[in-house]
């Protein structure tokens, strides 16, 4: 039985995503003193309007934050081993969204001031908001260093099955893609190339996916017909992440 690599996000990784997660809680943070102020305030017949507009502020926002807190756990996923933790931290984009126009909604119907009209639009509008909002905030494929590392472990053993037995790859600064042979058309004379382990193309760059060409040349080259289906044919939501 061979080692099993654990996955562990590189300190670069760690630093950008400390600062998308400062920038989410603050787009929520201004969503929900939004919000604060949009009930206070706004909840009124000759202010519908701008009930409207506060809505459609706070709904960016929630929207702003929940992309860049997915885009952080991507960059530094959490643990599985502690099931509250990892929901929280997973679908924390959905949670805000809920925490910036629920209450909202609530104070909205609960309103005896507006007369019908004006309680019907504001809330539907506040609803919608609330159903995009948290259907955006949602993780539906939520990263993990357990869901890494297993697919870390299985392109590994992929890419030692098609080259000799060795965990050697290259990659650019650019790429999404690692190869296997340092003179691949897709990299030959780039600057920068990066070369290591599977595992490092990961933790640095989040490169997650074999180069094809590579893939075929080697096989070709070792007379492999087929490769156990581990991961090659199967990349998993980190790996099409990272393709984008
Ligand atoms: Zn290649």
């Amino acid at each position: 039985m061979e080692e099993q690599k654990v996955f562990t996000a590189s300190a670069e990784s760690k630093a950008s995503a400390k600062q998308l997660r400062l920038f989410a809680f603050l787009a929520w943070l201004i969503a929900i003193a939004g919000e604060i102020f949009a009930i206070v305030k706004l909840i009124h017949n000759e202010t519908l309007t701008w009930l409207i507009v506060a809505i459609i502020v706070i709904l960016a926002l929630s929207i702003v934050g929940s992309v860049l807190w997915k885009k952080a756990n991507r960059l530094d996923p959490t643990s599985q081993q502690d099931k509250a933790r990892f929901f929280v931290q997973s679908q924390l984009g959905a949670i805000m969204s809920v925490l910036a126009f629920l209450p909202l909604v609530i104070f909205i119907f609960a309103n005896k001031n507006i007369d019908g009209k004006t309680k019907g639009i504001a809330g539907a509008v506040a609803v919608i908001a609330l159903v995009i909002a948290g259907i955006t905030g949602i993780d539906f494929n939520p990263p993990s260093i357990e869901k890494y590392s297993k697919e870390i472990n299985a392109q590994t053993d992929s890419v030692k099955q098609i080259n000799m037995g060795n965990d050697l790859v290259y990659w650019t600064p650019e790429g999404n893609k690692y190869h296997l042979y340092k003179d691949c058309y897709h990299i030959k004379g780039h600057t920068g190339l990066s070369q290591g382990t599977v595992k490092q193309a990961w933790e640095s760059k989040k490169i997650a996916e074999l180069c094809l060409t590579c893939e075929k040349r080697a096989m070709k080259e070792h007379n492999i017909s087929t490769i156990t289906p581990s991961s090659l044919s199967s990349p998993t939501s980190a790996a099409a992440d990272s393709a984008k």
